[in-house]
């Protein structure tokens, strides 16, 4: 009989346990509260709003709920910051600093470049190019350079980011199928990610169905809602292609992703030796991507969500049996967390959130004013684009006409304010002489965007809002219910318990650098979370 890791690792990997995985048997202990951890592990599951952690119930019985009934657990967790993105969170998680000081505003101005192609894969580039500065790994190696990391996600941008600049093992999902880096980090990619790709798992979904993990009943859910996936495919049971070379791409949709994502980390921990050296603590990162792709195609208020959450849920569990199998109790120290939340659609009248007046916002109308003032004053209206706000992509051009982009902006802001479905349009200069300690939208803004940078301007819809033309489900406005996710942190010297008090999410990387005993290597937004009550 194999030994409990081996046991639970195939667990994760065999097809029928992913469907009927294992559920919380045996909850271990809580963990001694001596020795030091020898092993951080930093989880983000993306698109996971902190509602998430009650709304189902007694259905959750895995990792999720083993971190929220075993940790201290901050429901009034956030992000503090305005473009509630999967880029921008992910940079915030393991650096302690807001987008305006890792330089990560959105996804478009993210980690994509040519310049760091990938090995194996035909996919567009990648690295940290734009980040700036350190992070808890940085802080972590500076204290002792044995310390090793790995980060693990579905995602570029969700692998990279939680380790700043650091060339160290990170890697992520590609379009066809394998688990790869890019040239910023390594020219080979190792034996031990070349054997788990050559596995050929994703392949292995070829045909499969993904049903209910539990019975109707335990579901309050209609599953009927055309809204979903653009109203194809919208009802369970949803079938995989049965072509392997379609299956790769199409289970990136499904909750199996983050079973295979898992299964990787886990290799990884393995053959890296991570967290096995008594006196050494390494940092595991692991961002899971489908809650966030099932979130988008279905919708918050959807069946599917529901399933995806009580899947990565078991597969948590799973995970966490392993890696305290692996390391023994007492070795681990764990942080939850999410990149960002969700609103729903706005045609969905929903049962979770109060989005009874939630209206689509069509700024065209700013943009065609914005534009014909440009030429009036002699721009090419290239100079500008809507990325994050009114961004000015050249402003030599502004320069050659001798027209302040400011004044422009005003044209653009004054067309906005009047629109039905808009909060606030505003020039930065304007959110700067706000009160930040009330005005959470000034403030978010600020720790969002620099003031002397290319956006100028920006609009922010009220509650709820969608743009005119987006036709999934989706995040990235500074209001609550985008940027409101867990903060949670187990393992030793951490008393479980829920916390009353608000903890953003750059108070994570402090906090652990705290428990660890090492020295964040510069000034940081976040503050030391109180660990016991
Ligand atoms: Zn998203």
């Amino acid at each position: 009989m194999p030994s409990r890791p081996l046991r639970l690792l195939a667990s994760l990997l065999s097809p029928l346990a992913l469907v009927a995985c294992h559920a919380a048997a045996q909850q271990p202990a809580p963990p001694a509260a001596t020795g030091r951890p020898t092993l951080v592990v930093f989880i983000t599951i993306d698109q996971f709003g902190s509602d998430y952690l009650d709304r189902y119930g007694g259905n959750l019985t895995g990792g999720i709920a083993r971190l929220r009934d075993g940790g201290a657990t901050w429901l009034r967790g956030r992000h503090d910051h305005a473009i509630s993105e999967t880029a921008p969170g992910h940079a915030t998680t393991m650096s302690g600093r807001f987008p305006v000081h890792t330089g990560i505003s959105s996804n478009s101005q993210g980690v994509n470049t040519a310049d760091a192609p990938l090995l194996g894969a035909p996919d567009v580039g990648a690295s940290p190019f734009r980040f700036r500065g350190t992070t808890l790994f940085d802080w972590m190696a500076a204290a002792d350079p044995r310390t090793r990391a790995l980060s693990v996600s579905r995602k570029d941008r969700g692998a990279i980011l939680p380790i700043g600049r650091a060339k160290t093992d990170v890697y992520w999902y590609a379009s066809n199928g394998i688990f790869t880096t890019s040239r910023y980090y390594r020219d080979t990619l190792p034996t031990w990610v070349r054997e788990f790709n050559a596995r050929q798992l994703p392949q292995g979904f070829a045909g499969r169905t993904w049903a209910p993990l539990l019975p109707a009943d335990r579901y309050a859910e209609p599953d009927s809602n055309p809204l979903e996936s653009s109203g194809r495919d919208y009802v369970f049971p949803h079938v995989l292609p049965d072509d392997p070379a379609q299956v790769v791409g199409a289970i990136r949709d499904t909750p199996f992703m983050d079973s295979l994502t898992l299964a990787f980390a886990l290799a990884g921990v393995r053959r890296l030796e991570l967290g096995a050296l008594p006196g050494r603590t390494d940092l595991l990162a692991v961002s899971l991507s489908s809650t966030d792709a099932v979130g988008h195609k279905y919708g918050p208020d959807s069946k599917e969500i529901h399933d995806q959450i009580l899947r990565v849920d078991r597969y948590l569990g799973a995970f966490l049996d392993s890696l305290v199998a692996l390391r023994g109790p007492g070795r681990l120290l764990v942080a939850l967390t999410a990149d960002h939340g969700v609103s729903p659609f706005p045609e969905w009248r929903s049962p979770y959130y109060p989005n009874a007046h939630a209206q689509r916002v069509d700024p065209r109308n700013a943009w065609r004013l914005a534009y014909a003032a440009m030429r009036a004053a002699g721009v090419d209206t290239a100079a500008v684009d809507a990325d994050d706000g009114f961004r000015v992509v050249d402003r030599e051009a502004f320069r050659r006409a001798n027209v302040d982009p400011d004044r422009i902006a005003r044209i653009w802001v004054d067309a906005l304010r009047p629109l039905n479905g808009v909060m606030r349009a505003a020039l930065l200069s304007e959110l700067a002489a706000a009160d930040t300690v009330h005005d959470a939208i000034a403030r978010r803004w600020l720790h969002m965007l620099p003031l002397d940078g290319p956006v100028r301007a920006v609009v922010t819809p009220e509650p709820f809002g969608y743009w005119w033309n987006v036709t999934y489900a989706t995040h990235g406005l500074p209001h609550d219910s985008d940027t409101q996710v867990p903060v949670i942190l187990w393992g030793p010297g951490i008393a479980p318990g829920r916390r009353a008090g608000e903890a953003r999410v750059v108070d994570m990387a402090p906090t652990l650098a705290a428990l660890l005993g090492v020295r964040p290597l510069e000034a940081l937004d976040g503050r030391v979370l109180p660990v016991q009550p």
